[in-house]
């Protein structure tokens, strides 16, 4: 596939689900909310919130991610990415609650890595990731199947994003993998390379191929994208004995949707303007920015710019909001002309988070997630092999 590909968008059960029609059990979210929720036009969702959470005090912890609304991040007692949340989480071990405001694959990650006499809420169990979607267990074990067949699967080291099920990360263990962030994502690859000849990046495309080509020297032809829905991914034995990466077809709907338009129409609009965005967006865009970095580096970027400087973010739209708003002295647009949410973390609304602490203060566990013995071992494995990347 070449980068200027249009991303796949065919219909999938997700669709479904992100309309509030439907629920795949397949799916790494959930489905709905159990419980009676308050109403969002309810005047004392402010002060019930405030009040569930004093009356659980240290026994809850609430982690908010930075994609989070504002009305739920204002209840948070940190705000990060979700790697971060999850080690503030494990450095809490006095919480016997941790109420993750975020998506599904966090909520997992974070029950990976905290004792087991933690309880992990996730407000709203429809809260999933359509990037995490994009690659199930069955599909990943289908292409290690091919990658047998195609005698490579020896010489091959998965490296899987955060942003993907607590069953991935076990598979990517079980393999001899690592996990990496959009921060280390290439000493990640530095290291897998270390390992053997050749990659398997999972499940996001653009990370694994922006990483590989920008930071690595890789050129695009080193690079092959399996396509799960495809006999054999769609790619000849050859073109993975050739390839030293091969991308999972997966993709963030919310920085998928920056294109190289968008760069130019705000080069066009605002001149000067310093075009910063994340690595999950598509390689074009990150040719043509000007920083590239994950939500850790934009924010850290924006403290330290000087007064009066111009920005255009390309990230989710609740951060870039926040981040104009704390910097009154310098010009910070969004990069896209369109209103671009990520629609499964602004799921987690004040009335979830509400219903979520009430029934907790009540004594009643909701949403709890919970990873299996043996996926949350090999999970870990993976993870720790990232912790330790020199
Ligand atoms: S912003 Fe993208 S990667 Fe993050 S939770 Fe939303 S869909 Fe998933």
């Amino acid at each position: 596939m070449t980068t200027t590909e249009p991303l796949d968008v065919q219909p999938t059960p997700l669709a479904l689900l992100l309309l509030g029609r439907e629920a795949d059990p397949r799916s790494e979210r959930g489905v709905e909310c159990p419980g009676d929720l308050p109403a969002p036009s309810d005047p004392d969702l402010v002060d019930r919130a405030r009040k569930a959470k004093a009356r659980l005090g240290d026994r809850v912890f609430v982690l908010g991610h930075h994609y989070q609304r504002d009305e739920v991040i204002e209840f948070a007692d940190v705000t990060g990415d979700s790697f971060k949340l999850a080690r503030d989480a494990a450095a809490r071990p006095q919480a016997e609650y941790i109420v993750f405001c975020g998506v599904h694959f966090m909520a997992e990650s974070a029950d990976i890595l905290t004792g087991d006499d933690q309880q992990v809420i996730l407000p709203d169990l429809a809260a999933g990731c359509s990037m995490a979607d994009m690659a199930t267990a069955e599909q990943v074990a289908e292409c290690w199947d091919v990658l047998t067949d195609a005698r490579i699967a020896d010489v091959t080291v998965p490296v899987s994003y955060m942003n993907s099920s607590a069953d991935i990360k076990a598979f990517t263990g079980r393999h001899g993998g690592t996990i990496c962030t959009s921060s280390n994502a290439k000493r990640a690859l530095e290291w897998a390379f270390e390992q053997g000849t050749k990659v398997l990046f999972l499940p996001d495309q653009h990370l694994g191929r922006n990483t590989a080509v920008r930071d690595m020297g890789l050129s695009l032809d080193d690079c092959v994208v399996y396509n799960p829905h495809k006999p054999g991914g769609g790619v000849t034995p050859e073109q993975l004995r050739a390839a030293r990466m091969i991308l999972w077809r997966g993709h963030c709907s919310v920085h998928g949707r920056f294109s190289l338009e968008s760069v130019q129409d705000v080069r066009a609009r605002i001149p000067g303007v310093n075009v910063l965005v994340h690595p999950e967006c598509r390689h074009e865009v990150v040719a043509a920015a000007d920083q590239v970095g994950s939500t850790e580096y934009i924010i850290k970027a924006l403290d330290a710019a000087p007064a009066g400087s111009a920005w255009a973010i390309g990230t989710e739209l609740n951060l870039v909001r926040r981040l104009a708003k704390a910097h009154p002295d310098k010009q910070i647009v969004f990069l896209d002309k369109t209103v671009c949410f990520c629609s499964t973390m602004n799921r987690i609304d004040l009335p979830h988070l509400v219903w979520a602490l009430e029934s907790l203060a009540d004594g009643t566990v909701v949403n709890r997630i919970e990873v299996d013995k043996e996926t949350e071992h090999y999970a870990k494995l993976a993870l720790e092999r990232m912790l330790a990347l020199p």
